[in-house]
């Protein structure tokens, strides 16, 4: 990761330094021994801040958003997970791909900071051995798929089946079963949007959900206002997820939202596909459920 690490900062210095870019998107030191935040580094005497190690969770490419209406030149770092949120973002006609310079890395899997600074909190009784965070143990894109070079040894992608283990097994539960599961995890919903926020597939100007005039979605934290926003937003993902697993990660209440992505991305793979959202970038292609064709079947309507 050392080497790594010098590499990026290397690239970052010759890229700013030449004016090739405005802004070099990397992580930098947090507070705490293991946190890491986004980092904007904007004249090649910052590039010594940046960081990469194994606690760069976050999925970088969220942040371009906070660009989106510059003309700013724009260097970023990318995991395989951002990489596939910058696809999303060019193929929403968020970003456009001139603006970008990748330098993708193939990661081998981060650490959850949450799991440390539980452990470090003193509140935890036993200590949580830091293991691969959640979100990468059912990764199968850790190899960036766009980048304009590409850092690090190339990783093996875990299985499908791997990914998809949960969603099977809640498959084979009743209707009635999977309800009452929903109604009892969507309950604890406190409605805070961090998951919302997290996402780079929620890359809406004014997002329903914040709207008052028509207020479309209640905003109480009852079960059918908490239920009425994650159907909203099940649908709003289906066929665009790209599955980085940010949403879960950031959750205050440990919902386990990744089981409702999965099985969006499973059925839009099924039914509408082979697709997988964010893993090409063919300008002007657009993701199955966000385009139509008169002679689509409608009878269900
Ligand atoms: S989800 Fe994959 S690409 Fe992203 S941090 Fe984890 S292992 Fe790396
Ligand atoms: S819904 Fe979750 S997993 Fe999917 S793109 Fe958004 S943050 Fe990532
Ligand atoms: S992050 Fe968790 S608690 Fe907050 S709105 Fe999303 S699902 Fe609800």
């Amino acid at each position: 990761m050392k080497e790594i690490n010098a590499k990026v900062r290397e690239i970052a210095s010759k890229l700013l330094g030449n004016g090739d870019i405005d802004v070099f998107m990397a992580w930098e030191q947090g507070d705490y021994e293991y946190q890491r935040k986004p980092f904007f580094a904007r004249s090649k005497d910052e590039v010594e801040k940046i960081i990469f190690d194994e606690y760069c969770i976050h999925n970088l490419s969220t942040s371009l958003l906070k660009f989106r209406d510059s003309q700013q030149k724009i260097g970023i770092v990318v995991k395989g997970c951002d990489s596939r949120g910058i696809i999303r973002l060019l193929e929403d006609n968020q970003f456009s791909r001139e603006r970008l310079y990748i330098v993708g890395i193939n990661c081998s899997g981060m650490k959850d900071p949450l799991i440390a600074m539980k452990s470090d909190s003193g509140f935890q009784k036993t200590f949580e051995e830091e293991g691969l965070a959640a979100k990468c143990s059912f990764c199968v894109y850790p190899n960036p798929v766009i980048a304009d070079e590409v850092l690090g040894d190339e990783q093996t992608p875990r299985s499908k089946d791997e990914k998809y283990a949960k969603v099977k097994e809640f498959e084979e539960k009743s209707i009635q079963e999977r309800y009452e599961y929903f109604e009892s995890v969507l309950s604890t919903c406190i409605r805070c949007y961090a998951c919302r926020q997290a996402c780079v597939a929620c890359n809406c100007r004014t997002c329903i959900f914040d709207e008052t005039k028509p207020q479309w979605v209640g905003r109480e934290t009852s079960l059918s206002d908490n239920m009425m926003y994650h159907l909203v937003r099940a649908l709003h993902m289906a066929g665009r997820c790209i599955e980085c697993g940010e949403c879960q990660r950031v959750c205050p209440v440990d919902i386990p939202l990744m089981l409702i992505n999965s099985k969006l991305a499973k059925d839009v793979d099924n039914f509408f596909g082979p697709y997988e959202a964010g893993i090409k970038y063919e300008e002007g292609s657009k993701p199955p459920l966000s385009s139509y064709q008169e002679s689509d079947p409608d009878d269900f309507i």
